[in-house]
């Protein structure tokens, strides 16, 4: 194994394991309270595991288990995005959601759903006849019995909030070190951490490997509190002329295994139908299925009969870290100051600020004699903000000077495009591009702009865009 002696020299006072939309809040919260934070990733870019595919809804935790960490960490993590977001750029879709009755059973079940969401401390809250709902959202089939109102569930982008927090803390000193698996640790008073790209040493460290979070623990010389059970969600993406028909998140009466079958706007203009909860062994593929999608469709044609008529603009799947039980497995090591953050299954985008919270103050619990260093928090705080690419918001072809749009789908410019390669935080691989500018995203999934962007980011992602020879 080739040692870097850069990662050798120093010491860090924190590792953060995993860039998913946990690490990369944990990052920027030890590196506010003043923290030298080094973040491994074995992955090209962020987003690498279960952060890059899910629902994008920044959950109220109305039906979170009551008196749950999980409910607690929600509404914390949720509390501080509605703070910080536009300090960071970052959008919100205050769309607001229904849980839909379609039968006298169901309809029963949203009065329970309801007290559970007021014992929760829920605000916001309200029974609706199926002739109320409607009236708010007449797309609705008319097989509507009742629903109740959850005003305050909302929807985000996914990508550039994980994004925003990393960049934050690497303008706050952060290292982030993509491509970089962690493959074992020692803890001798100080963490020794075996890489692919050689030893890494700090003082503490937080597992947030999501998929791999009983792994890596085990590669910590834990024996793992936990088992990740992976839990594929398929998804439908309908095209951005279906959103005229749904403006609300529109939620089943949830199941003990599941939230169930989502019909949901996106920060980006689509209307998403998913996710399925389909229990597999495998961690990282996530493989669609043509039966399961055309169910998918079925039951969101059901529910929203104009859909019917809506196009197919893509599919894709992504993987929870599930574990063997409902809750999130959380585990301090005070005598080896470290912190799991593992089985963040289904509510991690809205918990992520919450649990970063958390895994400050478990570390700064951790007892005498390790006690960890004091932290300085700095004194300045580097202003920190994304490009926007939700439609309710300004995108850059709109501003003036533009110049170039690349993807004509997702009205990309060459401008946002430039701004991504040379961020602190750019692109690894095509993915993280799409993810951070949504070219190639759109309508015809890249066909026209593919070999635009191979031209624009060659030498720059790993693998490359494939560049078309050029004419004899
Ligand atoms: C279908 C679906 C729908 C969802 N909908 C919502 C929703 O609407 N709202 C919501 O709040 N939440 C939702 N979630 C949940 C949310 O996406 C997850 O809780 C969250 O992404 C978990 O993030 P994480 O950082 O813990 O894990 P991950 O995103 O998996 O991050 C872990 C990272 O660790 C890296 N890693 C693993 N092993 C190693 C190693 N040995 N060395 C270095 N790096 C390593 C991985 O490459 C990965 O990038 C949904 C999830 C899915 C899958």
């Amino acid at each position: 194994m080739q040692t870097s002696p850069l990662l050798v020299a120093e010491r860090f006072d924190l590792a953060v394991i995993g860039a998913g939309v946990v690490g990369c809040a944990v990052a920027r919260r030890f590196a506010l309270a003043g923290a030298r934070v080094v973040v491994l990733e074995k992955g090209r870019d962020i987003l690498s595991g279960a952060s890059k595919a899910n629902s994008a809804i920044l959950h109220t935790g109305f039906d979170a288990p009551p008196g749950s960490l999980e409910l607690e960490l929600v509404r914390a993590g949720r509390a501080e995005y509605l703070a910080i977001r536009e300090e960071l750029n970052l959008p919100l879709v205050e769309t607001g959601a229904f849980v839909c009755a379609w039968d006298e059973a169901q309809a029963g079940a949203l009065e329970e759903i309801e007290a559970q969401g007021r014992a929760n401390g829920i605000e916001g809250l309200a029974l609706r006849s199926a002739g109320e709902a409607r009236a708010a959202m007449p797309s609705l089939s008319g097989r509507l019995r009742a629903a109740l109102e959850v005003e305050g569930e909302h929807v985000v982008d996914p990508w550039s909030a994980p994004l925003a927090y990393l960049t934050q803390a690497v303008a706050l000193g952060a290292v982030f070190l993509r491509g970089t698996e962690l493959l074992a640790g020692r803890f001798d008073g100080a963490w020794h951490l075996e890489t692919t790209a050689g030893t890494v040493r700090a003082d503490a460290l937080v597992n947030a490997a999501g998929l791999y979070g009983d792994v890596v623990d085990a590669r910590l010389g834990f024996t793992p509190g936990f088992e990740i059970r992976p839990r594929k969600g398929q998804f439908v993406v309908l095209d951005k002329a279906a959103s005229r028909h749904v403006r609300r998140i529109v939620l089943p009466v949830p199941t003990p295994v599941t939230k169930g079958i989502v019909i949901c706007p996106t920060a980006f203009g689509n209307v998403l139908v998913g996710p399925t909860a389909e229990e597999q062994d495998d961690r990282e593929r996530a493989a669609v299925d043509t039966p399961m999608l055309e169910a998918l469709l079925a039951r969101a044609r059901e529910i929203v009969p104009a859909l019917a008529a809506m196009p197919v603009t893509a599919v894709y799947a992504g993987l929870r870290p599930a574990s063997d039980d409902k809750a999130y497995r959380i585990f301090a090591r005070p005598q080896a100051r470290a912190v799991t953050l593992g089985g963040i299954r289904s509510t991690g985008l809205s918990s992520a600020l919450g649990l970063a919270g958390h895994a400050l103050r478990l570390y700064q619990s951790f007892s005498a004699p390790l006690a960890p260093p004091a932290l300085v928090p700095p004194a300045l705080v580097p202003p920190v903000r994304v490009p926007n690419l939700a439609e309710t918001r300004q995108r850059d072809w709109q501003r003036p000077d533009h110049g170039e749009i690349v993807c004509h789908c997702e009205m990309t410019t060459r401008r946002e495009i430039e701004t991504a390669l040379d961020s602190p935080v750019p692109p690894g691989d095509f993915g993280g591009l799409r993810r951070r500018t949504r070219a190639g995203m759109g309508r015809c999934q890249g066909f026209y702009c593919n070999a635009r962007l191979a031209q624009m980011t060659q030498g720059r992602l790993d693998p490359p865009l494939a560049v078309p020879e050029p004419k004899p």
